[in-house]
């Protein structure tokens, strides 16, 4: 056996690009593990599938995978300008195999999705479909989006970073889609990109659908005009000025320009149900975004039920909110924080143990986060930050209202993204040595 019998069975390949990040005097270089053959490919043992993932037994019509209702794979092509050796469809892609998709076999294709109302959604696969020249995948997309019910054409490719040369004007022009395309997000998510297109002459329409999702159509080739744009201030580095304000007596800030997309707004809102005094002043579009300058004045906090559903609104603001909660009166629960917990740090595991080093009663119960205010916290404590910007900012923010002074055991990661925080708080009037 040798390594022809290997590129005899599966097809062996690696781009000028990848080669030349391949660094040879390394023998477990990773690149070149991806793409180099080896011998041990032609065992083959029981529990290996020609077909591990089960394509031909969705495939009403070749080339095509009908798996889920409203989607499709289109396998357009069986060819790659790279080959990887993990690669599950290499039993059917490389060039010995039928990699150009012949047009009976390419109109069988486009009749079945148009015969299926239920398809919205078409995959472009392969093989990796960005190896077609610029001409076939504009004619492809063509013929898409000329079926009314197919909302989404997505290309699975990883050209970009297998064969970066290929991806030329040429590719991206091929990729226009006319006329309308709608995106169906499950979810809603942050839409400061389809603000930021609109404010420079996009057409974009927003539909919320009564199922919960979100359909967001944008017209092809638009023309989008250069404007001066102002961008809002970040409401998670808001937060903490906003939290300072709110538990230093006495104080009476106006933070002014803070953006206030409903998208991010949930501190905001969840610290004015805690009786929290931030007023709302001239609140304007600045960039397409809604904005408003913010006035803070200290006051009695009460503790509350933070839902989950919140949480996509405040994500960052999680550790703040909790020093707000112990300075309130009563138990805050701040429901549904799993993904705190994969931040640059346990954020849920280290906000607790912070709280609880400055003598602030605090528990997890699942997924949430537990904090029984009492007014006041003592403070006295120093602070682990697992290197974590956000740590050290909300337990340095704490400091500045607890009986005690608080330490954090290192500040430097703050400087990445918060540079001004402490000479802003010092301007305030806070004090750091
Ligand atoms: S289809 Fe994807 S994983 Fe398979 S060889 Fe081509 S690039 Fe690699």
């Amino acid at each position: 056996m040798t390594l022809q019998d290997v590129a005899r069975r599966y097809a062996v390949a690696i781009s000028p690009h990848l080669l030349s990040l391949v660094d040879p005097a390394d023998p477990k270089d990773p690149i070149a593990r991806q793409f180099l053959p080896s011998l041990e490919e032609l065992n083959t043992l029981p529990e290996e599938l020609a077909d591990p993932i089960g394509d031909s037994a969705h495939s009403p019509v070749p080339f095509i995978v009908h798996r889920h209702p409203d989607r499709v794979l289109f396998k357009v092509v069986a060819a790659c300008p790279v080959y990887c050796r993990f690669c599950f469809r290499r039993e059917m892609i490389g060039p010995a195999k039928e990699n150009a998709l012949a047009m009976d076999a390419l109109e069988a294709a486009l009749a079945y999705i148009a015969g299926h109302p239920e398809i919205w959604e078409v995959i472009l696969t392969g093989g990796d479909p960005f190896i077609l020249t610029p001409r076939r995948m504009a004619e492809i997309t063509g013929r898409l989006a000329a079926i009314s019910h197919v909302k989404v054409i997505r290309w699975h490719t990883r050209v970009p970073v297998t064969d970066p040369e290929r991806v030329n004007d040429d590719l991206v022009a091929a990729l226009h889609a006319p006329g309308c395309t709608t995106v169906v997000e499950p979810i809603p998510t942050r839409d400061h990109t389809e603000r930021m297109l609109t404010h420079f002459g996009a057409e974009i329409s927003v539909k919320d659908e009564e199922d919960g999702r979100r359909a967001v159509t944008v017209r092809g080739d638009a023309e989008l005009v250069g404007v001066p744009i102002t961008v809002p201030g970040d409401p998670s580095s808001a937060a903490f000025a906003i939290a300072a304000g709110l538990i230093c007596e006495g104080s009476d800030i106006v933070l002014e320009g803070v953006l206030m997309n409903p998208t991010r707004a949930g501190f905001i809102e969840t610290v004015r149900d805690m009786g929290g005094d931030v007023e709302l002043l001239d609140l304007r579009l600045e960039g397409g975004e809604p904005a408003a300058d913010l006035r803070v004045r200290a006051g009695t906090l009460r503790g509350v039920d933070v839902p989950p559903e919140r949480a996509p609104s405040m994500i960052d603001e999680y550790p703040v909110l909790a020093v707000l909660a112990a300075f309130a009166q009563g138990e805050t629960r701040m429901r549904g924080l799993a993904e705190l917990r994969v931040k640059e740090s346990d954020r849920l595991a280290a906000t607790a143990a912070g709280l609880a080093a400055c003598g602030v009663e605090t528990a997890i119960e699942g997924d949430d986060l537990i904090v029984m205010g009492k007014g006041s916290v003592p403070g006295g404590a120093t602070v682990e930050t697992h290197m974590d910007h956000r740590i050290a900012m909300a337990f340095l923010t704490l400091g500045l209202g607890a009986e005690q002074p608080v330490t954090v055991d290192d500040i430097a990661m703050i400087a990445t993204s918060f540079p001004a925080f402490v000479p802003l708080m010092t301007k305030l009037g806070g004090q750091f040595r």
